[in-house]
C-alpha cells in the first residue's frame, strides 16, 4: 500500500494535477537511473532538464518573472513527492529556492535581467557559497573578502561544500567587504555577489569536486583576485547576512519536505518488503519486531509533516515562522534517518545490496541532520530564541 497524504493549506484541486505530473515524471527516472549516476557521481542532468522542462523549477519565481508564483507550500509538496517517489531533488531544490535572495533584494533591473532565465531553466542559479573552511557554522568568521576597485569588486578566498558550482551558470556569494575588527557587530560587514560562474571559471575561480558518501556534486572553490562587477552587488553593501538569514525558514522549509518524501520511500519500501519476504514459512511483516519500527517511523514521519506544513502556511501567510521551520528540519531529518533505518533492518542483509536502493537512499538521507544546517544548531536555536536560554556560542 503506497502512502497517499493531503496536504494543508492548498486546494487538491490545484495541487493533485501538479503532483501527479511529478508522479508521471519521476517514473522516467528508476531506481536503475540513480544507482548509475550514484557509482559514477555523476550529476542528474537529464532529470533536471525534465523537471526544468515540465515549469516545476521556477515554481516561487513570480509570474511577472516568468516564473508560476506559487506558494512555499505547493513548492514543499512537489519536492516530497519527488522525494517519495525515490529521485533526488537535490538538484532542484537549490534551483528553486538560491534565486531568493535575489528575488527579495535584488534591484528591479537585477531581477529582470536574471529572473526570467533562472524561471525557464536557461540560467542554472544552483550554488551558494557560503561555508568555508576556517569558520564551518560559525558563517560571520567567514574571510573570503571582496575589495571594491573601480566598477568591480577584487574578491580573494575560499569556499567548501559549494554544491553544483559545476553544474551552475550563477553563483550566490557570501563575501566579507568590511573587516571584521572594523564593524561593531560580527553580523555587519558581509555582503552578497552574484557571480556569473560562466566567466569567472578559469579567470580568478577554481572549482575542485569533493568526494562524498552520497552522489552531491559537491565542491570546493578557490578565489583569487576574482572580479565580479559593482553592479551585481545584491541589495547594500554590508547587510549580506541578514538577506542570508532571510532565506533560511523557506529552505528549512523545503528541506524539511524533502525529508518528509524520503521517509515515505522508507516506510513504502520497508512495508512492501515485510510483507513479499517469507521466512519461517511466513512473510516477516506478520512478526511484531518488523512491523512496529515500521509503524513507529509512519508515527513519526505524520507528526514531523504536520510541522513542515504548519510552517509552510505561515510562511505562506508572511506570520513569523522561524520556531516551527526549525523545529520542522529537525524533527523531519529524525523522521527519515529513523524511516532509513527500520527500511534497511527490515530488508536484512538485501539492505545493503545496490539493487534495492535502500542503502543509497540511507547514505542521501543522512545529510539532513547536518545540511544545509546541523541538529545542534537548530537545537540551540530553539534553547535561545523560543525558551529564552542564554547563548551558548
Ligand atoms: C554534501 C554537502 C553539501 C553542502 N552544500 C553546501 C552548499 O551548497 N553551500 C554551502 O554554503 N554549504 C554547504 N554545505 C555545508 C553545510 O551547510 C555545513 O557542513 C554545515 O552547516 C555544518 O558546518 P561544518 O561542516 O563546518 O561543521 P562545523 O561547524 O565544523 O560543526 C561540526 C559539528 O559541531 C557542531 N557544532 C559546532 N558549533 C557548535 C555549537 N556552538 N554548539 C553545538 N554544536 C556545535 C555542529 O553541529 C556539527 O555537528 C554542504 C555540506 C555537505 C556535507
Amino acid at each position: 500500500m503506497t502512502i497517499e497524504l493531503s496536504t494543508p493549506n492548498v486546494d487538491a484541486d490545484v495541487l493533485d494535477p501538479i503532483l501527479e505530473s511529478v508522479r508521471a515524471l519521476c517514473a522516467r527516472f528508476p531506481g536503475s537511473y540513480w544507482r548509475a549516476l550514484d557509482r559514477e557521481r555523476a550529476y542528474p542532468r537529464e532529470f533536471v532538464e525534465a523537471m526544468t522542462e515540465g515549469g516545476f523549477l521556477g515554481a516561487l519565481i513570480p509570474e511577472d518573472y516568468g516564473g508560476s508564483g506559487l506558494p512555499l507550500t505547493v513548492a514543499a509538496a512537489i519536492l516530497e513527492q519527488v522525494q517519495a517517489c525515490g529521485c533526488n531533488g537535490a538538484a532542484l531544490h537549490a534551483q528553486m529556492y538560491t534565486m531568493g535572495t535575489l528575488l527579495r533584494h535584488g534591484s528591479e533591473e537585477q531581477k529582470r535581467k536574471w529572473l526570467p532565465g533562472i524561471a525557464d531553466g536557461s540560467l542554472r542559479l544552483q550554488a551558494f557559497g557560503v561555508t568555508e573552511p576556517g569558520a564551518g557554522t560559525d558563517t560571520t568568521s567567514i574571510r573570503t573578502a571582496a575589495v571594491r576597485d573601480g566598477d568591480h569588486y577584487l574578491v580573494n578566498g575560499q569556499k567548501v561544500w559549494t554544491s553544483r558550482a559545476e553544474h551552475s551558470d550563477l553563483m550566490i556569494l557570501l563575501v566579507r567587504t568590511t573587516p571584521r575588527d572594523q564593524v561593531k557587530k560580527r553580523s555587519e560587514g558581509l555582503s552578497v555577489l552574484l557571480v556569473d560562474l560562466r566567466e569567472a571559471v578559469g579567470q580568478g575561480l577554481e572549482i575542485r569536486p569533493i568526494r562524498t558518501m552520497l552522489n552531491h556534486a559537491t565542491t570546493e572553490i578557490f578565489l583569487e583576485d576574482l572580479k565580479v562587477p559593482a553592479e551585481n552587488l545584491i541589495g547594500e553593501e554590508g547587510r549580506g547576512f541578514r538577506y542570508i538569514l532571510d532565506g533560511m525558514n523557506a529552505e528549512r522549509i523545503l528541506i524539511a519536505a524533502e525529508c518528509i518524501g524520503d521517509a515515505r520511500w522508507f516506510i513504502d519500501t520497508a512495508s512492501a518488503y515485510a510483507g513479499e519476504r517469507r521466512v519461517f514459512d511466513r512473510p516477516i511483516g506478520q512478526n511484531q519486531g518488523v512491523q512496529f519500527p515500521i509503524a513507529r517511523a509512519y508515527a513519526e514521519m505524520r507528526a514531523a509533516r504536520a510541522l513542515v506544513y504548519d510552517a509552510a502556511g505561515r510562511y505562506d501567510r508572511g506570520e513569523p515562522c522561524g520556531e516551527e521551520a526549525n523545529i520542522a528540519k529537525l524533527l523531519a531529518s529524525e523522521a527519515s534517518w529513523h524511516a532509513g533505518d527500520s527500511c534497511l533492518q527490515t530488508h536484512g542483509g538485501f539492505g545493503f545490496a545496490e539493487e534495492y536502493d535502500v542503502e543509497r537512499k540511507f547514505r542521501e538521507t543522512r545529510l539532513y541532520q547536518v545540511a544545509p544546517i546541523s541538529t545542534n544548531l537548530i537545537l540551540s536555536y530553539v534553547a535561545e530564541h523560543v525558551l529564552g536560554l542564554p547563548r551558548s556560542y
